[in-house]
């Protein structure tokens, strides 16, 4: 069998206002959380950007400077003129007046290579690989895409041409960046001072080649595929959120530099989580102790709201079970409060004079107004000294039988109130058989009692009754406690004695036995 689930109005409200305060401060936190998220990611990746197009600046104005200082170093003439040696003081003291360069070179116009600082003895070495090829052959300042030179290492070659006064070619002076090594590069682009988010750079060329990466091991690999750099080999600049190969997802800002680089500035995106939970942290903390504050408040309010209802549905279940129970004070500050209280106790109040009124019509013979038999004992047992009169119609039976019951009836009332007029206020009347009545005389000696009856009698023998013609009564008479102390000890005698008035005669007065002597 299943229990009924018993609810109560104050679980219910508690439950609703624990529901509103938990939903209110998710709901909050939560869209604060989403909210701080979007705008970090925004800013990760504006801030990505930013720092890209500064980077592409710098890296730009990092190789102007490497051309001009080369270019300033082609105006000397040992160049065109002087011996090795001589050029070797040169290239050194040019690798050694910036810190540009891993190593310095001069090749004249017959590939050969003359001096290189650091020296490596590669004099009289013919400079065959692609980045001195393509200085001799253009003739211009340079930057060579990255490749793997006579040394065995992957370098970047700064070039610029050389010439004599009379403007013929000389050859080039080469300054090579080991890009495996620390180099100027890694210098200018390994360290973000203002960027402290989980962002680092890289950086590609214009074929898609990496010739910076923090991790050495990228360092050559071609990564054109990659979103980012499209764009950035495309000459664009902007922000976006990009899958590297490895499946991770990051806030990527680009930007490309003049001389078709392109610089990425990227953070992965889950290094955002960590700040908003950090952000969700402080907006709990602010909240929490407002939350606990509102339900705190919001729950005394409803206690003040909820209690009277419940006190009343208290109080209206109790009624049911002890309609004598008293009404508690119930404070009815609101309106719909103040109407269900009046109702309640308005209806408490009408059936509790219904009640009463009730009790008192089952103590009532409906003919007469007399008290009946029922509630004789519970009358009669708070009085002190009292006297009794038990009368009784004479030859009754014979007004009915020859007036007919309705004239009987008639008969009792009049008589009823024939001994009600003769009696006293305070006097107690009771119809306790068919035309058998009963006057109880509270303070009353048997004397007055005797005279009182006596009244009643004479009254009733004088006055025309409803059958046209005076009736006569006989009369029993007894006194509590001179008769018998204990009621219906006395009753009885007292009806003895009325038996005898009937034996005697009829309309007459008999003074009941005294219990304990019973002779007349
Ligand atoms: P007695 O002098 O010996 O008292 O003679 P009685 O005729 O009065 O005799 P008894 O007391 O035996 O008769 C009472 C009669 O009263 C019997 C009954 O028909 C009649 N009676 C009892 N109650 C009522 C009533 O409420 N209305 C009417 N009309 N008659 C009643
Ligand atoms: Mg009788
Ligand atoms: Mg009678």
């Amino acid at each position: 069998m299943k229990k009924p689930i018993r609810l109560s109005i104050q679980f219910l409200v508690l439950s609703l206002l624990a529901f509103a305060v938990i939903g209110t401060f998710v709901g909050s936190t939560l869209s604060s959380v989403l909210v701080s998220k979007n705008n970090l990611e925004k800013n990760y990746l504006m801030e990505n950007q930013y720092y890209a197009q500064k980077l592409a600046s710098t890296t730009d104005s990092l190789f102007d400077n490497m051309i001009k200082s080369l270019t300033m170093e082609s105006g000397e003439e040992e160049y065109s003129t002087a011996d090795s040696k001589e050029i070797y003081e040169e290239v050194k003291q040019t690798l050694e007046s910036t810190d540009f360069f891993n190593s310095v070179y001069f090749v004249d116009q017959t590939g050969h290579i003359r001096a290189s600082a650091p020296d490596r003895g590669l004099e009289g070495t013919v400079a065959n690989r692609i980045g001195a090829k393509e200085a001799l052959k253009k003739k211009v300042p340079l930057i060579s895409e990255p490749y793997v030179a006579v040394t065995g290492k992957l370098i970047l070659l700064v070039s610029v041409p050389v010439f004599d006064d009379s403007g013929s070619y000389k050859g080039f002076i080469g300054g090579t960046i080991h890009l495996h090594e620390e180099n100027s590069l890694t210098r200018v682009l390994g360290q973000h001072p203002e960027h402290e988010n989980d962002s680092y750079v890289y950086v590609v060329d214009s074929k898609g080649n990496v010739i910076y990466h923090p991790d050495s091991e990228w360092i050559n690999a071609n990564v054109k595929e990659n979103e980012v750099v499209k764009q950035v080999m495309e000459g664009k600049t902007g922000s976006q959120e990009v899958m590297t190969i490895q499946g991770v997802s990051m806030l990527a800002g680009y930007a490309a530099s003049t001389s078709n680089w392109g610089i990425v500035s990227q953070a992965p995106k889950k290094s955002v989580i960590e700040p908003t939970i950090e952000m969700a942290k402080q907006v709990s903390f602010i909240a929490i102790p407002f939350m606990i504050f509102v339900f705190v408040l919001t729950l005394a309010m409803l206690k003040k709201i909820v209690n009277p209802i419940r006190m009343l549905a208290i109080y209206a279940k109790q009624m049911t079970l002890d309609p004598s129970s008293p009404t508690p004070r119930i404070p009815d500050w609101y309106f719909e409060l103040k109407e269900l209280k009046r109702a309640i106790l308005k209806n408490v109040n009408f059936y509790e004079k219904k009640l009463t009124y009730a009790e008192g019509e089952s103590n009532l013979d409906p003919l007469t107004g007399y008290y009946n038999r029922r509630s004789l004992e519970k009358k009669i047992s708070h009085l002190g000294m009292y006297s009794i009169v038990l009368f009784d119609i004479d030859r009754f039976k014979t007004v009915n039988d020859q007036f007919g019951h309705q004239v009987g009836d008639e008969v009792l009332t009049y008589m009823s109130e024939l001994a009600k007029k003769e009696t006293r206020e305070s006097d107690l009347c009771f119809r306790i058989g068919g035309e058998e009545f009963l006057i109880v005389l509270p303070e009353t000696d048997l004397a007055l009692a005797q005279t009182i009856a006596e009244r009643i009698r004479k009254t009733t023998e004088a006055k025309i009754s409803p059958t046209g013609k005076p009736i006569t009564i006989s009369m029993g008479i007894g006194n509590s406690p001179t008769t018998a102390s204990d009621f219906s000890e006395l009753f009885k005698v007292t009806d003895q004695a009325l038996y005898k008035a009937k034996e005697e005669g009829r309309n007459r007065v008999i003074i009941a036995n005294r219990l304990n002597n019973n002779k007349n």
